[in-house]
Formats: C-alpha cells, structure tokens, sequence
C-alpha cells in the first residue's frame, strides 16, 4: 500500500510518499512560494542508501502546477520512486479544522468537501488551502482513494465542561464558539509512541503532552483521549509561541480598539503575528533568544523565563485535570532540542512528581528518550514528533475497514 501524505497550506504543499507494507518512505519535500515569481520545490532523493536534496527554483502558478509537479517527480525514471501515479492508493490530507463534525479520519466524498468548505469561517487561513490540495489531488491521483486528517479530531472528545467558554449559550449553540484545539495528529502520535515505550496499554495510560514549534500547545491525555487542551477556538490562546500571544486577557483587545485606535485586522496581526517570543524576545526562533540573552539581552531573558513558566502553569493545571500522569512529553521542535526549556519548565515541580535528569536532559535526542531523575514518580521523555506517519498510519487503517 503506497500512501502519499499532503499537507497543503496556502502557500506551500509538503508531501511525504510512504510504502506501508515495507513501513518506509519512499520520498518526501515541500514546494513552497506558491502564487509568488520565485517559486521553490526540495525533493528528497534516496539513492544507494543516502538521502539527498534536490531543489528546484521556479514559478509555480497555483496548487495544481504545485501537485502537477509533485506527480512529475515521482514518476521520473531517474528518480526511481514510482511508474506511474496509479500506484498510489490513497492520498492522506491534513486538514486543519473538522469542527465538531468530524470526531475521526474520514474518506473524502462530495458532503466532506462541503463540510469542509463550511467550515472555513472557523479556519479561514488553513481550510481553503487544505481544500484546493484534496480538489486537485482529485484530479491528478484520480485512482487514489482521498482521506482526510483532521488536527481538530482528537480533541473532539473533550468533555463540555473543557471545550464551552463561560458565555451565553447562544454563543455556542447557534455559533460553535468553543474550545475545538488544533496539532491533534501530533498529540495523538506520541501518546501512542509513548504507551508503547512504557509497555502499557494506550487506554491505560495518562500522558500531558507539550507540541513545542512555531505554534505550541499542551494537552491532558486520558487513556489515550484528549481531555483538555491548551490552544482554544483558534491556535490562538495557551502558551507562549514563536510569534502568536497564548493566552491574554481579552479586554486588551477592547482597549488596543477603542482607546488606541487599532483596527481588529491589525489586532490580530499583532497578536498572531509580531507577538510571543519576536514581541517580547526580539526573535520568533528560539534558538536566537537564547543567543541573545547570553549575551545578556535582558528582554529575550525576560522572553524565555514567560515561556518556560506559561508551560509550567499549564503542566501543573494538566496534573489537576488528569489526576494521575505516567509521563510528561515535549516534542516538536523546541520541545525535541531545547534542554533549557525542558529543564526550566520542569523546575519547581519536584513536589508535584516531576524531576529531570540535568544529564539526560542535555544529551542530543534523536529518539524516544526518558529524561527523568532515578525515582522520579511521574517519567519525563522527550519523542520526535512523526504528523506525516501518523496521517499515513490513520489513512491506511481508513482504508483497511473499507476493505
Ligand atoms: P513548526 O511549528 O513550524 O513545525 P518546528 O516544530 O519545526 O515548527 O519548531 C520550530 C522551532 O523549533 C524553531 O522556531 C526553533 O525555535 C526551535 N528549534 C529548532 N531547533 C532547535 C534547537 N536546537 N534548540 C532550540 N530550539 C530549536
């Protein structure tokens, strides 16, 4: 079964091609700069065992030229990946927002794509994109089976005490204002890898788990169901991000409108976009703050003591939802590579079961790895996040009971 991942957002498509039977992947890249004059596509190569990066500078009109040249790829003989696009059985879709229609991985029919299109008031930045990627996949793996994966899904469960916000009814009912959580196909991922690392069952296992990139959020995971999480109605609210605000108090809002004039589009650009550790720390990549303030920079010191501590306050809050935790995991980039925000996160939390291994912790993590301190009551570990694996693990099982 060979199973091509997409991920289209409104400016780029990343693919990942997975041969399922032999549990590989076959290739893998992004094409980027869509609609722009200097269009860009990275096409991983895998040749006598090495991988390489062929790039490829040029315009690409629209998603269609976009995809059409994706196919291109895999079929070139020199290139060795496929014969012909029919050999592709079902191509995987991320979609950003599944609302409270979607609870699961579904395959993609006429009422899907609808569903999807009305959804685009709730997503109007993702959805669109991840649209046209599935209407024009259609068109060129027209002998695929088409499946989408909603980020939304896994939260779907959450109980309504968790996902209402304390407004009036109305709200919710007639407008579907409420907590719906996003980066699910990650949260998802490593509660499995987890469950299987401690050898217990998912269903019995009790994880937070700390999706740290660009955008970041936490989730309370009960037996293997998400039960809380941090990011809201939008990838908005939480923690503190590269770029996005977390949680703020949304009167600030009223009053960057009414006493300083600011209009909502500008709003929202500075809190999505020109907030979090760029606002306050000088730069949205963590890597940099941390330079910064090692050359003592007090603002980026101040940028990274907001982080770490908005992640501990979320831990904590996870620990009281959740009662009892097996483990605490960070993944996704900061999460995998940053000991210092592993560390710092975790400091204090000793009493609460928490302790690092100062060691372990700042070893380079290529794999599932535990970072706690011997006799540590609840595990700490550290798991490179896989979305791409775990859209084509959930297409495949989609397919398998269609079977
Ligand atoms: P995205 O949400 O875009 O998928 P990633 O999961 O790739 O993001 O995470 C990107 C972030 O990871 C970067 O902004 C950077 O701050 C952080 N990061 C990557 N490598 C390191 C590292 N070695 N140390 C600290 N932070 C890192």
């Amino acid at each position: 079964m060979k199973i091509l991942v997409i991920n289209a957002g409104s400016s780029s498509i990343k693919y990942q091609l997975f041969d399922m039977d032999k549990e590989s992947v076959l290739t893998g890249g992004l094409i980027e700069r869509i609609g722009l004059e200097s269009g860009r596509v990275t096409h991983n190569v895998f040749q006598d065992g090495t991988k390489q990066k062929m790039t490829r500078e040029l315009t690409i009109r629209d998603h269609r030229q976009g995809l059409q040249l994706l196919a291109d790829l895999l079929v070139d003989p020199k290139l060795g990946v496929i014969t012909d696009p029919s050999e592709i059985d079902a191509v995987g879709h991320r979609v950003v927002h599944g609302g409270e229609r979607f609870h699961k991985t579904i395959v993609i029919t006429p009422e899907v794509i609808d569903a999807i299109r009305d959804l685009i008031p709730l997503a109007p930045l993702h959805n669109p994109a991840n649209l046209k990627g599935i209407q024009v996949a259609m068109e060129i793996f027209s002998s695929a089976v088409q499946v989408a994966v909603f980020d939304t899904a896994f939260h779907s469960n959450m109980p309504d005490w968790a996902y209402r916000y304390a407004i009036p009814n109305a709200l919710y009912r007639q407008h579907g204002i409420r907590v719906y959580g996003f980066h699910g196909t990650s949260h998802l991922y490593v509660s499995k890898v987890a469950a299987r690392h401690l050898h217990k069952p998912l269903a019995a296992t009790n994880l937070i788990t700390a999706h740290l990139g660009n955008g970041a959020s936490i989730t309370a995971v009960r037996g293997g169901k998400s039960v809380d999480t941090s990011m809201g109605f939008s990838p908005l609210p939480g923690l503190m991000m590269g770029t996005r605000s977390g949680d703020i108090d949304p009167a600030v809002v009223f009053h960057l409108h009414d006493k300083l004039g600011m209009s909502v589009p500008e709003i929202d650009h500075i809190l999505n976009k020109e907030s979090g550790l760029l606002g306050v720390g000088g730069s949205n990549d963590l890597r940099d703050v941390q330079q910064r303030q090692e050359r003592g920079d007090a603002d980026a010191e101040l940028a990274l003591n907001m982080y770490t501590y908005r992640i501990k306050k979320y831990i904590g809050a996870y620990m009281a939802a959740l009662g009892r935790v097996d483990a605490l995991v960070f993944t996704a980039g900061v999460g995998e590579n940053s000991p210092y925000v592993r560390w710092h996160a975790c400091q204090g939390l000793e009493n609460l079961g928490i302790k690092l291994d100062e060691d372990r912790n700042d070893k380079r993590i290529n794999d599932v790895t535990e970072i706690q301190a011997d006799g540590s009551p609840i595990k700490v570990m550290v798991i490179p996040t896989n979305e791409e694996l775990e859209i084509a693990t959930q297409t495949n099982a989609v397919i398998m009971e269609t079977r």
